[in-house]
Protein backbone atom coordinates (compact mmCIF):
# COMPACT_ATOMS: atom_id res chain seq x y z
CA UNK A 1 0.00 0.00 0.00
CA UNK A 2 1.46 3.40 -1.04
CA UNK A 3 2.11 5.94 2.02
CA UNK A 4 -0.27 8.61 2.35
CA UNK A 5 1.88 11.52 3.67
CA UNK A 6 1.20 14.82 5.62
CA UNK A 7 4.39 16.88 4.71
CA UNK A 8 4.84 20.59 6.69
CA UNK A 9 6.68 22.86 4.84
CA UNK A 10 7.83 25.67 7.22
CA UNK A 11 10.31 27.63 4.83
CA UNK A 12 11.81 30.34 6.62
CA UNK A 13 9.34 31.24 9.32
CA UNK A 14 8.84 31.03 12.53
CA UNK A 15 11.71 31.42 16.01
CA UNK A 16 12.83 28.18 17.49
CA UNK A 17 10.66 28.51 20.50
CA UNK A 18 7.51 28.70 18.24
CA UNK A 19 8.57 26.07 16.31
CA UNK A 20 8.74 24.16 19.19
CA UNK A 21 5.35 25.15 20.22
CA UNK A 22 3.98 24.21 16.87
CA UNK A 23 5.17 21.16 16.89
CA UNK A 24 4.02 20.50 20.25
CA UNK A 25 0.44 21.16 19.70
CA UNK A 26 0.40 19.16 16.85
CA UNK A 27 2.35 16.25 18.48
CA UNK A 28 0.20 16.38 21.58
CA UNK A 29 -2.98 16.02 19.44
CA UNK A 30 -1.84 12.77 19.23
CA UNK A 31 -3.59 11.62 16.10
CA UNK A 32 -4.39 8.07 15.53
CA UNK A 33 -2.40 7.17 12.09
CA UNK A 34 -3.02 3.82 9.91
CA UNK A 35 0.94 2.40 9.35
CA UNK A 36 0.28 3.53 5.95
CA UNK A 37 -0.13 7.19 7.40
CA UNK A 38 2.98 9.55 8.01
CA UNK A 39 3.86 13.13 9.14
CA UNK A 40 6.90 15.17 7.81
CA UNK A 41 7.90 18.35 9.44
CA UNK A 42 10.32 20.18 6.77
CA UNK A 43 12.00 22.15 9.37
CA UNK A 44 14.51 25.22 9.25
CA UNK A 45 18.17 23.44 9.46
CA UNK A 46 18.74 25.34 12.62
CA UNK A 47 15.62 23.04 14.30
CA UNK A 48 16.46 19.92 12.69
CA UNK A 49 18.09 18.64 16.02
CA UNK A 50 14.66 20.09 18.05
CA UNK A 51 12.47 18.06 15.94
CA UNK A 52 14.30 15.18 15.66
CA UNK A 53 14.30 14.58 19.71
CA UNK A 54 10.60 15.80 19.67
CA UNK A 55 9.15 12.96 17.02
CA UNK A 56 11.65 10.20 17.87
CA UNK A 57 9.44 8.23 19.78
CA UNK A 58 6.57 8.49 17.16
CA UNK A 59 6.98 6.58 14.39
CA UNK A 60 4.53 7.71 12.12
CA UNK A 61 6.32 11.13 12.68
CA UNK A 62 9.50 12.30 10.99
CA UNK A 63 11.11 15.34 10.58
CA UNK A 64 12.56 16.60 6.94
CA UNK A 65 15.29 18.90 5.87
CA UNK A 66 13.88 21.63 3.32
CA UNK A 67 17.45 21.37 1.15
CA UNK A 68 20.78 20.37 1.27
CA UNK A 69 23.74 20.71 -0.88
CA UNK A 70 24.36 18.58 -4.50
CA UNK A 71 28.62 18.51 -3.63
CA UNK A 72 29.65 15.80 -1.15
CA UNK A 73 31.14 17.98 0.91
CA UNK A 74 34.24 20.75 1.34
CA UNK A 75 34.57 24.43 0.11
CA UNK A 76 31.15 25.31 -0.27
CA UNK A 77 30.82 27.60 2.76
CA UNK A 78 26.96 28.32 4.01
CA UNK A 79 25.94 25.28 2.54
CA UNK A 80 25.06 21.24 4.13
CA UNK A 81 25.74 18.15 2.91
CA UNK A 82 23.54 15.39 3.16
CA UNK A 83 26.10 13.35 4.95
CA UNK A 84 25.34 16.27 7.86
CA UNK A 85 21.85 15.68 7.93
CA UNK A 86 22.59 11.84 8.32
CA UNK A 87 24.59 12.42 10.98
CA UNK A 88 22.02 13.68 12.85
CA UNK A 89 19.58 11.52 11.83
CA UNK A 90 17.66 13.10 9.34
CA UNK A 91 15.29 10.78 7.35
CA UNK A 92 13.70 13.48 4.83
CA UNK A 93 14.94 15.95 2.48
CA UNK A 94 12.78 18.24 -0.11
CA UNK A 95 14.77 18.35 -3.01
CA UNK A 96 13.90 20.95 -5.40
CA UNK A 97 10.87 22.95 -4.38
CA UNK A 98 9.94 25.81 -6.84
CA UNK A 99 11.02 28.64 -4.68
CA UNK A 100 15.16 26.93 -4.83
CA UNK A 101 14.63 26.35 -8.79
CA UNK A 102 13.59 29.76 -9.12
CA UNK A 103 15.74 32.18 -6.03
CA UNK A 104 18.96 29.71 -5.99
CA UNK A 105 19.05 28.56 -10.18
CA UNK A 106 18.80 24.77 -9.26
CA UNK A 107 18.28 22.87 -12.19
CA UNK A 108 17.26 19.83 -13.17
CA UNK A 109 20.84 18.71 -13.42
CA UNK A 110 21.44 19.40 -9.92
CA UNK A 111 18.83 17.81 -8.69
CA UNK A 112 19.60 15.06 -9.94
CA UNK A 113 23.04 14.99 -8.27
CA UNK A 114 21.01 16.00 -5.21
CA UNK A 115 18.49 13.50 -5.53
CA UNK A 116 21.56 10.64 -5.69
CA UNK A 117 23.29 11.93 -2.62
CA UNK A 118 20.27 11.27 -0.58
CA UNK A 119 19.63 7.80 -1.62
CA UNK A 120 23.61 7.05 -1.13
CA UNK A 121 23.08 8.32 2.15
CA UNK A 122 19.42 7.00 2.77
CA UNK A 123 17.94 10.02 3.17
CA UNK A 124 14.13 10.15 1.30
CA UNK A 125 13.80 12.94 -1.00
CA UNK A 126 10.96 14.62 -1.40
CA UNK A 127 11.07 15.35 -5.25
CA UNK A 128 9.13 18.78 -6.19
CA UNK A 129 7.94 19.52 -9.84
CA UNK A 130 5.75 22.04 -11.08
CA UNK A 131 4.65 23.87 -13.69
CA UNK A 132 4.86 27.74 -13.90
CA UNK A 133 1.43 29.75 -14.77
CA UNK A 134 2.17 30.48 -18.77
CA UNK A 135 2.81 26.61 -19.01
CA UNK A 136 -0.43 26.00 -17.62
CA UNK A 137 -2.27 28.42 -19.62
CA UNK A 138 -0.49 27.22 -22.96
CA UNK A 139 -1.67 23.67 -21.75
CA UNK A 140 1.83 22.63 -21.60
CA UNK A 141 1.76 21.60 -18.23
CA UNK A 142 2.16 17.36 -18.56
CA UNK A 143 5.55 17.90 -20.66
CA UNK A 144 7.14 20.37 -18.48
CA UNK A 145 6.66 17.99 -15.46
CA UNK A 146 7.46 14.78 -17.50
CA UNK A 147 11.01 16.43 -18.78
CA UNK A 148 12.15 17.75 -14.53
CA UNK A 149 11.01 13.95 -13.41
CA UNK A 150 13.20 12.60 -16.87
CA UNK A 151 15.97 14.93 -16.19
CA UNK A 152 15.88 14.56 -12.50
CA UNK A 153 15.00 11.10 -11.62
CA UNK A 154 14.76 8.75 -14.66
CA UNK A 155 18.72 7.82 -14.31
CA UNK A 156 17.50 5.83 -11.21
CA UNK A 157 17.05 1.92 -11.18
CA UNK A 158 14.02 0.91 -10.37
CA UNK A 159 14.50 -0.02 -6.52
CA UNK A 160 16.16 3.77 -6.05
CA UNK A 161 13.21 5.52 -7.78
CA UNK A 162 10.51 3.71 -5.17
CA UNK A 163 12.41 5.67 -2.24
CA UNK A 164 11.77 8.49 -3.75
CA UNK A 165 8.38 10.85 -2.74
CA UNK A 166 7.22 13.13 -5.30
CA UNK A 167 5.38 16.34 -4.96
CA UNK A 168 3.86 17.96 -7.67
CA UNK A 169 3.20 21.65 -7.06
CA UNK A 170 2.21 23.68 -9.68
CA UNK A 171 3.94 27.50 -8.90
CA UNK A 172 0.48 29.09 -10.00
CA UNK A 173 -1.15 27.62 -6.39
CA UNK A 174 1.93 27.65 -4.12
CA UNK A 175 1.55 30.39 -1.86
CA UNK A 176 -1.52 32.37 -3.73
CA UNK A 177 -4.42 31.00 -1.99
CA UNK A 178 -5.48 29.45 -5.57
CA UNK A 179 -5.58 25.78 -4.86
CA UNK A 180 -5.14 22.99 -8.27
CA UNK A 181 -8.99 21.67 -8.29
CA UNK A 182 -9.39 18.25 -7.15
CA UNK A 183 -9.81 16.85 -11.10
CA UNK A 184 -6.75 19.10 -12.32
CA UNK A 185 -4.46 17.26 -9.67
CA UNK A 186 -6.16 13.98 -9.73
CA UNK A 187 -5.26 14.05 -13.79
CA UNK A 188 -1.50 15.44 -13.40
CA UNK A 189 -0.69 12.83 -10.62
CA UNK A 190 -2.57 10.00 -12.54
CA UNK A 191 -0.44 11.75 -15.71
CA UNK A 192 3.23 11.70 -13.73
CA UNK A 193 1.92 8.16 -12.61
CA UNK A 194 1.97 6.96 -16.72
CA UNK A 195 5.03 8.20 -17.04
CA UNK A 196 6.96 6.73 -14.75
CA UNK A 197 4.77 3.30 -15.67
CA UNK A 198 6.05 3.75 -18.95
CA UNK A 199 10.14 4.14 -17.94
CA UNK A 200 9.34 1.65 -15.43
CA UNK A 201 6.47 -0.48 -14.77
CA UNK A 202 2.72 -0.32 -13.55
CA UNK A 203 4.00 -1.65 -10.17
CA UNK A 204 7.01 0.78 -9.46
CA UNK A 205 4.74 3.67 -10.85
CA UNK A 206 1.91 2.38 -8.04
CA UNK A 207 4.36 1.84 -5.24
CA UNK A 208 5.15 5.96 -5.46
CA UNK A 209 3.94 8.47 -3.35
CA UNK A 210 2.93 11.38 -5.08
CA UNK A 211 1.48 14.48 -3.01
CA UNK A 212 0.27 17.37 -4.00
CA UNK A 213 1.25 20.79 -3.22
CA UNK A 214 -0.23 24.52 -3.28
CA UNK A 215 -2.58 26.42 -1.27
CA UNK A 216 -3.17 22.85 0.85
CA UNK A 217 -6.01 24.11 3.57
CA UNK A 218 -7.98 22.43 6.27
CA UNK A 219 -11.24 22.98 3.78
CA UNK A 220 -9.97 21.40 0.73
CA UNK A 221 -7.66 18.77 2.07
CA UNK A 222 -10.39 16.01 2.37
CA UNK A 223 -11.13 16.13 -1.20
CA UNK A 224 -8.06 16.47 -2.56
CA UNK A 225 -6.97 13.33 -0.79
CA UNK A 226 -9.35 11.78 -1.47
CA UNK A 227 -8.21 11.30 -5.36
CA UNK A 228 -6.77 8.03 -6.47
CA UNK A 229 -3.29 9.46 -7.36
CA UNK A 230 -3.08 11.81 -4.57
CA UNK A 231 -1.03 10.47 -1.71
CA UNK A 232 -1.53 13.59 0.43
CA UNK A 233 -0.06 16.60 0.63
CA UNK A 234 3.34 19.18 1.04
CA UNK A 235 1.81 22.31 2.70
CA UNK A 236 3.44 25.28 3.47
CA UNK A 237 1.65 28.32 4.89
CA UNK A 238 -1.53 25.98 6.50
CA UNK A 239 1.26 23.88 8.20
CA UNK A 240 2.11 26.80 10.54
CA UNK A 241 -1.13 27.28 12.38
CA UNK A 242 -1.51 24.02 14.60
CA UNK A 243 -5.31 23.62 14.27
CA UNK A 244 -5.36 23.85 10.61
CA UNK A 245 -2.23 20.98 9.91
CA UNK A 246 -4.05 18.57 12.30
CA UNK A 247 -7.24 18.68 9.80
CA UNK A 248 -4.41 17.81 7.16
CA UNK A 249 -3.23 14.93 9.00
CA UNK A 250 -6.87 14.02 10.07
CA UNK A 251 -7.77 13.88 6.28
CA UNK A 252 -5.12 11.70 5.35
CA UNK A 253 -7.08 8.51 3.59
C1 LIG B 1 4.89 24.69 -0.39
O1 LIG B 1 5.60 25.42 0.26
O2 LIG B 1 5.38 23.67 -0.86
C2 LIG B 1 3.48 25.05 -0.55
C3 LIG B 1 2.72 24.27 -1.26
O3 LIG B 1 3.06 26.22 0.04
P1 LIG B 1 1.50 26.67 0.26
O4 LIG B 1 0.81 25.48 0.90
O5 LIG B 1 1.59 27.83 1.19
O6 LIG B 1 0.94 26.98 -1.08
Amino acid sequence: MRKQIAAANWKMNLTYQEGEKLLNDILSAQILLEPHQLTIFAVPFPYLIMGNSAVSEEINNHIAAQNCYSKRGGAYTGEVSVEMLQSIGVEYCIVGHSERREYFGESNQMLADKVNLCLEYNITPIFCCGEPLPIREANKQNEYVATQLKESLFHLDEAQIQQVIIAYEPIWAIGTGVTASTAQAQEIHQYLRSVIASQYSADVADNISILYGGSVKAGNAAELFAAPDVDGGLVGGASLVADDFIKIIQALK
